[in-house]
């Protein structure tokens, strides 16, 4: 991987990188399209790394349709797809990692324990294998986008790190490599997600702001749905991810909702005046 980069490096390419678990789906392809607006080749990385999973059921049922995502690759005109194996990426003796800061603490590093660990370590590993000139990130995984940002400048990485919204069904729903999991009523349900955080975005407009209220209004709407089970809906603010309490002020909602046995997450920014 390294030796192929370096060659287009040398030519005075950019090289643009979309790091993914695979099971691509739309939202996956807008990051590499964004990418090659960004740099001349690009690169997508396919790899479920154990490192971030606190669950090992959810590592060991997360899909891997491998075949479909270099063909989907392919289709998208993506240069070269990396798709190490855990072997070559964590061999025996492998005890080195990329810690990161109060950041990755709360919310999903509060209910994932290790996870953004293991994200900016293998995140670190991708990059001194692909050595981007500019990496793309969605921000449907929020805090991840901002953990990466900071572990870029922290650890002076010179890689331009770039967020892309969130890509969604007609009816709302974030696309998620995890949504393949739902049976076809939990599919129907997980809807509840985007619309319990576009519930607080409609009482923000009409002119609530206490964020304990705003909270609860979204509870409510994850609660009438029988297939949810609420873990965490929160609102804070979107570059250092402590809790807001009067949303007063751009502010982040996020969502994280099981259905059964597959946990989604979801966000949306909240504006204000
Ligand atoms: P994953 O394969 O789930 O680890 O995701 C790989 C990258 O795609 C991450 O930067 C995600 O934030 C991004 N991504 C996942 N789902 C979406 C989506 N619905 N819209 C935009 N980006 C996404």
């Amino acid at each position: 991987m390294r030796d192929w980069s370096e060659r287009h490096r040398l030519a005075g390419r950019r090289v643009g990188f979309v790091p993914t678990m695979g099971a691509l789906h739309e939202g996956h392809l807008a990051l590499v399209d964004e990418a090659r607006r960004h740099s001349d080749v690009v690169v997508v990385s396919v790899f479920v790394n154990p490192l971030q999973f606190d669950v090992r059921a959810d590592f060991d049922r997360y899909p891997r349709p491998i075949d479909d995502d270099l063909r989907a690759c392919a289709d998208a005109g993506v240069d070269a797809v990396y798709a190490p194996t855990a072997a070559a990426m964590y061999p025996p003796g492998f005890q080195t990692h990329v810690e990161p800061g109060p950041l990755a603490e709360r919310l999903e590093g509060e209910h994932r324990p290790g996870h953004f660990r293991g994200v900016t370590t293998v995140v670190a590993k991708l990059f001194a294998a692909v050595r981007p000139h500019v990496a793309v990130f969605g921000q449907k995984d929020a805090q991840q986008l901002a953990v990466v940002r900071r572990m870029a400048l922290d650890l002076d990485l010179g890689i331009e790190i770039v967020g892309m919204p969130t890509v969604r069904e007609p009816d709302g729903l974030a696309l998620s490599s995890r949504n393949r999991r739902l049976g076809p009523e939990q599919r129907a349900a997980a809807v509840v997600v985007s619309r319990a955080l576009r519930s607080i975005e409609e009482s923000l407009r009409q002119g609530t702001t206490d964020a304990t209220v705003l909270v609860r209004r979204a509870a409510e709407v994850i609660d009438a749905e029988p297939l949810a089970r609420l873990e965490h809906v929160e609102i804070v603010d979107p570059d250092t991810f402590e809790p807001v309490h009067t949303v007063d002020r751009p502010s982040l909602a996020l969502a994280a909702v099981w259905f059964g046995e597959v946990r989604l997450i979801d966000n949306l920014l909240l504006s204000t005046g």
